[in-house]
């Protein structure tokens, strides 16, 4: 089956119009295939991306038997458990199931139970039984072994969320552990991007008779056909020559993930993009989870266009102190997949990951839902090239590769003298610098916060994250772009005021449709071509 309306499933009229209110007209695939199976009581397994609203398709399921169970019994149960790896993917899923829910906020009560902090205030509303509890592992174990919760009697759905993750981020002796908490009989959903042997494992000690539910070969094309993926092949010191020509062209336009593989080279890349004026917010692990999400839902909310982040992120605090993760590669994941970012629509890989489940992690981040989006990889040979032929293998099994972005070297080697002089600048102590002075600011404001921004909120603003870093010079003179550097390709369209702004396009004044606004991206537009006097032939 694929996309289809909500009208036909027979959901409670509170849920259409959530679904409604929220705009989602269709189904994805997904949701298509599993809701259906949901609603008829099974235990399902889900083989579904981030990205393609697997979490509705067991939030959907859940709001509607809870609220075909309250038309029975007003009594107050929890009725549904959801368990996830991180506490970002915590705050995600709960923020899905409450968006579902706002039509029934009173009747379905959505609780989350991921950190320590607030125990006695969550004991308060546990002990007044919840519909559905949203946690980790570990924090519903505790909340279980001190009996400030119980669903022995009452639970009759559970669901594991990025089950791939669970037992990897240590949580396989708490899940067991809790499995004896569970009643005898209780529909479970287990989703996962990928089906590995923890899944496996997981499947055998939580599903009975378990439906399999996955997108096939045609509804993997369409997911995929949402995605654009271009890479660009580069030596590895032309990456910060190839960020700053896509970015002060203006071929990379839009809210963009740019991905590289450490923290230091996080900074250094936020550092050289304020060298040329532009910029960015980053996500360090080292932050406490508070200022990351702030700094998450900032770029959701539109307040900056470039996000920066590697795929050090830590593992979930709270189970970090008990047990290690079991391989070191699933540190790939964490920020790839816990975090829920909104309308990106490209992501960058300045630096490819070092596993190709990261690339597909890193590139879901985009194209999400009914979205259109692009992803564009700068590939070194050796080892950058090996992942991205994994990559190509596990997206459709190497029949529709990632397309090369034809990108001539030449147009912009008139930037290297600049991009030069921003990496000088950039040096090894100023990345060290930056990260210190950042960690330092997050302490002052976070103590600042408590008191003083209730009574002077505009002081808010001091907390925006994109705030220049750099402790030492800016150089002004990169800022702009001066007519000889443009190439005579884009001559035309750069013209005297640049390309029309975002606002230009977001008011839809001109380029409303999906088809027009595509056409407008760059990134997928752009071509030189071989009449122009230097240029290649440049395609997108
Ligand atoms: P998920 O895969 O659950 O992380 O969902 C990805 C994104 O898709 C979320 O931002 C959802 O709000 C959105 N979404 C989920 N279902 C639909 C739908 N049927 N139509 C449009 N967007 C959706």
């Amino acid at each position: 089956m694929s996309v289809a309306a909500f009208g036909p499933l027979g959901l409670d009229d509170r849920l259409l119009k959530a679904v409604s209110r929220l705009g989602w007209s269709k189904t994805t695939p997904i949701q298509a295939k599993s809701i259906p199976l949901a609603l008829a009581g099974k235990d399902v397994l889900v083989k579904a991306k981030t990205g393609s609203g697997k979490t509705a398709a067991y939030a959907i399921p859940i709001v509607q038997a809870i609220l075909e169970a309250k038309k029975h019994s007003a009594k107050r149960a929890t009725r549904a458990l959801v368990l996830v790896p991180t506490k970002e993917l915590c705050k995600q899923a709960t923020k899905n199931l409450k968006e579902l829910t706002m039509a029934c906020s009173k009747l379905v009560r959505v609780v989350e139970v991921s950190s320590q902090s607030g125990t006695e205030t969550l004991r308060v509303i546990l002990a007044d039984c919840p519909d559905i509890v949203v946690g980790t592992p570990s924090r519903v174990l505790a909340h279980l072994q001190a009996k400030t919760m119980s669903i022995k009697d009452s639970l009759s759905m559970l669901v594991i969320d990025e089950a791939d993750l669970v037992f990897s981020f240590g949580y396989k002796d708490d899940l067991e552990a809790l499995t004896s908490f569970l009643p005898k009989i209780c529909q479970t959903f287990l989703i996962s991007a990928t089906l590995s042997e923890d899944v496996e494992l997981l499947k055998k000690l939580v599903l009975h008779n378990p439906v399999s539910v996955s997108l096939d070969e045609e509804e993997l094309k369409k997911e995929q056909a949402q995605l654009a993926q271009y890479h660009i092949r580069c030596q590895p010191d032309d990456k910060f020559l190839l960020l700053c020509a896509l970015l002060k062209l203006k071929l990379l336009r839009g809210k963009t993930i740019l991905f590289v593989n450490s923290v230091d080279r996080c900074y250094r890349l936020k550092l050289f993009m304020e060298q040329f004026g532009i910029p960015a917010c980053l996500l360090n692990p080292e932050l406490p989870q508070n200022s990351r999400c702030h700094v998450v839902d900032q770029f959701n909310r539109g307040v900056y266009d470039y996000i920066i982040a590697s795929d050090e992120m830590s593992a979930p605090s709270d189970k970090s102190r008990k047990t290690k993760r079991k391989k070191s590669s699933d540190k790939e994941y964490g920020i790839a997949r816990g975090i829920d970012f909104l309308g990106v629509e490209n992501v960058l890989n300045f630096d490819l990951p070092t596993t190709a489940s990261a690339y597909v992690h890193r590139v879901g981040r985009t194209a999400r839902g009914m979205e259109y989006g692009s992803a564009l990889s700068f590939v070194c040979s050796g080892e950058e090239e090996e992942i991205l032929k994994k990559a190509e293998e596990k997206l459709s099994g190497g029949k529709d590769p990632v397309r090369p972005y034809e990108f001539d070297m030449a147009e912009i080697e008139g930037f290297r003298y600049r991009v030069n002089d921003a990496l000088k600048i950039v040096t090894r102590a100023a990345v060290r610098e930056a990260r210190l002075k950042e960690i330092r600011t997050e302490l002052l404001n976070s103590e600042k916060l408590k008191a003083h921004f209730q009574d002077n909120p505009r002081d808010l603003q001091v907390l925006r994250h994109d705030k220049n870093l750099h402790p030492t010079r800016v150089q002004q003179h990169l800022k702009n772009v001066p007519t000889y550097l443009v190439p005579a390709a884009l001559k035309s369209s750069f013209g005297r005021d640049g390309p029309p702004s975002k606002k230009f396009y977001r008011k839809g004044q001109g380029h409303s449709s999906k088809a027009q606004k595509r056409k407008m991206d760059p990134l997928k537009s752009f071509k030189f071509t071989r009449d122009e006097p230097k240029a290649k032939k440049t395609k997108a």
